[in-house]
């Protein structure tokens, strides 16, 4: 299998102090689920995902007051806005003015010309990229007659077609996206997108289910994806909490060591020979990891006839035994400790290990 290895050689666009593409880490995006003209709403939800690690967050603005709230949510929160319209450049408008550090349009669906320079204009004016969304559901009509459904090749010439639209007005700042809700077909647009052009992509697998099932098409998708070195950002769309897309991000980016200072748990899958009550300690650990900011890997093992060795890479583990728990660094014990306090002396392990790695 060809290795694509787009992700390096893209443009790098600048979301507020973010950078997309390039050299870049992948970034973590995530939507909100509130009426955005709900300000306190929104800007709750926006925090409560700047907490979960979410580093863009994109709210949906279909009508005029969704625009005119988006000066006061810039103001209330931390992380780049980027604010999704459709057709409505009055929208756009009013959302670059207020403050967007980037917005979700096709300019092919604006209309008249003078309205797409008008938006253009102010997005150059004001530094913001220009995300083209494509989406195999919302293909052009002249495009899905002339492939007859939707396809991969469809969905890249609608993309281009956004792009001309752009470069034509001498615009660059462009990230694009080619969601599907088939997998097969989110893959395969990709893969022709990273070979059609330079501009960086967004990955998603659209409308992709609830928490569990969602989870698994998206990890499937983009994990193809992801590992042939495609995809600047990345947003899994859920059913759920917008917190568990960004968990799920998190997670997906750490399997392909794409996730800068996340900490990750190894725990094994139980047997037999289990002696402790692995599966809530591991629930329990991967809770207390989940929001340090430094790259460490902590292990929790049913029990030690193969667990420290089998963890070798872990920085600090615990593995069950008879009434006890072995602390063991980088497979090699160096301590044992009675199982009532265990969670705690490795929760103890774990802080001190994330303060020296900070240090350094
Ligand atoms: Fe079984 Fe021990 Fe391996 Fe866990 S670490 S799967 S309990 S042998």
């Amino acid at each position: 299998m060809t290795q694509i290895i787009h992700r390096t050689k893209t443009r790098p666009v600048k979301v507020g102090p973010i950078t997309i593409g390039g050299n870049n880490e992948v970034i973590i995006q995530s939507m909100t689920t509130t009426k955005t003209h709900d300000v306190e709403a929104t800007v709750a939800e926006i925090l409560r995902l700047e907490e979960a690690g979410c580093q863009i967050v994109r709210v949906a603005c279909p009508e005029m007051k969704d625009a005119e709230a988006i000066s006061e949510i810039k103001k209330r929160i931390n992380i780049p806005l980027v604010v999704d319209i459709h057709f409505d450049y009055r929208l756009a408008l009013v959302a670059i003015e207020g403050g967007a550090d980037k917005i979700r349009i096709n300019p092919g669906n604006i209309g008249k010309r003078e309205k797409v320079e008008a938006v253009v204009k102010l997005a150059k004016e004001k530094g913001i990229p220009i995300r083209i969304g494509v989406n195999a559901g919302s293909l052009e009509k002249r495009i899905i007659e002339k492939y007859g459904y939707p396809t991969a090749d469809g969905m890249v010439e609608s993309a281009l077609h956004h792009i001309k639209i752009l470069e034509d007005l001498d615009f660059h700042d462009i990230i694009v996206s080619m969601k599907a809700s088939d997998v097969n077909l989110a893959i395969e647009a990709y893969e022709k997108a990273a070979q059609a052009f330079d501009y960086p992509l967004h990955l998603g697998i659209t409308e992709s289910g609830t928490l569990f099932a969602g989870t698994v098409k998206s990890a499937a998708g983009l994990g193809v994806l992801l590992h042939k070195g495609i995809g600047n950002t990345v947003r899994i769309s859920l059913s759920a909490d917008p917190v568990e897309e960004v968990k799920v991000a998190r997670e997906l980016l750490k399997s392909f060591g794409l996730a800068a200072n996340a900490a990750t748990l190894i725990s094994c899958p139980t047997c037999g020979r289990i002696e402790i009550d692995l599966i809530s300690i591991a629930n329990e650990i991967e809770e207390y990891i989940s929001k340090l900011k430094v790259n460490i890997k902590v292990a929790v093992l049913g029990c030690a006839v193969n667990g420290p060795g089998e963890a070798r890479e872990a920085d600090i583990g615990i593995a069950g035994a008879r009434g006890e728990g072995l602390l063991f660094r980088h497979g090699e014990i160096v301590r044992k400790v009675p199982e009532a306090i265990m969670v705690e002396e490795l929760k103890k392990e774990i802080d001190k290990i994330a303060a020296e790695k900070m240090q350094k």
